[in-house]
């Protein structure tokens, strides 16, 4: 369904996130006929050129992340044709007003902050004394959203001083993957989940984010931020909200973001002790996180696991276990729902120990599987298995089915369409930090190092030990 004509202006339009992720994203839009011949893309930046050079850059950057065959040469000039380019100080005079006067009356304006949180309280401000915005207007911010509860609330002030809550989107990516999305079909689409998603029937959760790759050349950022502030704070936390909050009373903006905060806001402080934070070592040619930061006594985690409690009816006695990391085994992200064993075994203790897992597949192969105990096939007996019971969404819905869209091209056009359900809320970022400063600043107080783990491991022993301790295990990174 295409949507409504809009001017969407990038600031920060040449840097690497536009390249490759929204610029790619919106031609992709654009060849499924979702963006349509009337909207326009105006990239801002400091970098001088003009729009026939952003139209190169665009076309080489969609050339190189953009791996969509279908999507046609000649649809590329088509889309270059709508892109043009204002070169721009956020925190100076120049460009705004050719901004200004690039903004057409009519469509739906969204203005996306692509650079550095250091910049978003100069856009809005901009913004808002050329008289650029309007109260229509949208506004789209980037991570990270702060460094900790202070600086996010003075981030959200100085939103808040031009923008209505209503007209900021705060992009969390891992809400646009499609099988995050899926997981709340599966909870509230269904009767079959909902009356055994809570402590009595699930035995814990695992969400684990595995990144086989290290901090590369992306060392100096990372080593400001660590695994807990990049990683915990924003996605892993979003998705423990969506697996363990309450059903809204509808599919909007309000009535979810009002449910993720209730869960965040039931989490119970983190025991030093069910906190487990590591840094990888080199390994043969692979440098160590020490070698590729600049401060070579480091104590930045690239690696964390932990054990949350949720402290409600639904989820007292149920423990969530958390972790990512870098320079792990292999590139996985998933959620796993692990159920309690049945409560009486007809089939005796050789028939071993089977429990259903519902495990939420984000990378790679997205999906979702259900793990199911039968009988083995054959003549031995009463022998069980663990089967997947198979929800394979390409032979069900067609092969089209399995070619999902990257998260930003549906979180975009949601900022089109004026839906914030899956945007993070100012109350809910400054949730998050207030439940993860305290384990930070415990760190600090103990001016203890991480621990060190081998490149391609799943991460320090402790981390294992975690779960050792309350007699389970971690699912293996694979
Ligand atoms: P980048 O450094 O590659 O690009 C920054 C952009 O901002 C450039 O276009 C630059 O010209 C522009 N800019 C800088 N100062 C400016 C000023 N004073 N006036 C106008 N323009 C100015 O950064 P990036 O990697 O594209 O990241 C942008 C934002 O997105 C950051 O907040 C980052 O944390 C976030 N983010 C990036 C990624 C990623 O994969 N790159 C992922 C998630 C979030």
């Amino acid at each position: 369904i295409p949507v409504d004509p809009f001017d969407l202006v990038i600031f920060g339009g040449t840097g690497d996130l536009a390249r490759r992720k929204i610029l790619p994203a919106l031609f992709r839009r654009f060849c499924a006929g979702q963006m349509g011949t009337d909207a326009r893309v105006v990239g801002a930046a400091r970098t001088e050129m003009d729009s026939a050079a952003y139209r190169e850059f665009a076309r080489e950057a969609i050339t190189e992340f953009d791996d969509n065959e279908e999507c046609a040469a000649e649809s590329l000039d088509g889309f270059l044709e709508q892109l043009s380019y204002i070169t721009l100080d956020a925190r100076g005079d120049t460009g705004w007003q050719a901004m200004k006067a690039a903004m057409r009356d009519g469509p739906i304006q969204a203005f996306y902050f692509s650079v550095g949180p250091g910049l978003f309280g100069d856009l809005a401000e901009r913004l808002h004394a050329y008289e650029i915005a309007g109260p229509d207007s949208r506004i789209v911010v980037e991570k990270p959203f702060g460094r900790d509860l202070a600086s996010a609330q003075a981030l959200n002030k100085g939103l808040a001083k031009h923008f209505d809550e209503s007209q900021i989107y705060r992009i969390d990516h891992y809400l646009g993957k499609e099988t995050v999305q899926n997981l709340m079909a599966i909870r509230f689409g269904n009767t079959l989940f909902e009356p055994l998603w809570n402590a009595q029937y699930v035995d814990h959760i695992q969400i684990t984010v595995a990144e086989s790759v290290g901090v590369g050349t992306r060392g100096g950022y990372y080593d400001k931020s660590g695994a807990m502030r990049d990683m915990m704070q924003n996605h892993l936390m979003q998705l423990l909200c969506l697996i363990a909050m309450e059903p809204p009373a509808k599919f909007d903006p309000a009535a979810v973001r009002d449910e993720k905060l209730k869960v965040i806001r039931a989490l119970e402080p983190v025991d030093a002790e069910d906190v487990v934070r590591g840094q990888y070592e080199g390994t043969g040619e692979l440098p160590g996180y020490r070698n590729q930061v600049e401060n070579r006594d480091t104590r930045t985690e690239s690696f964390v696991a932990l054990k949350a409690r949720i402290g409600n009816w639904r989820w007292a006695g149920t423990p969530f276990y958390i972790r990512t990391g870098k320079r792990l085994r292999a590139r996985a992200s998933e959620i796993a729902v692990v159920f309690k064993d049945a409560p009486h075994s007809i089939f005796g203790a050789d028939a071993g120990r089977h429990r259903n897992i519902l495990t939420i597949r984000l990378q790679p192969n997205e999906g979702i599987e259900l793990g199911v105990t039968i009988k083995e096939p054959g003549p031995g007996g009463m022998r069980l298995v663990d089967v997947p019971l198979d929800m394979s969404f390409a032979e069900a819905l067609g092969p089209d089915s399995a070619d999902f869209p990257d998260a930003y091209e549906r979180l975009i056009m949601d900022v089109v369409r004026g839906d914030q359900t899956l945007f993070m809320r100012g109350d809910e970022v400054e949730a998050a930090w207030a439940w993860v400063d305290p384990i930070i600043d415990a760190w600090q107080e103990v001016e203890s190092d991480p621990i060190l783990y081998a490149s391609g491991s799943s991460g320090p022993d402790d981390a294992l030990r975690l779960m050792h301790k309350d007699g389970r295990r971690w699912r293996e990174i694979k």
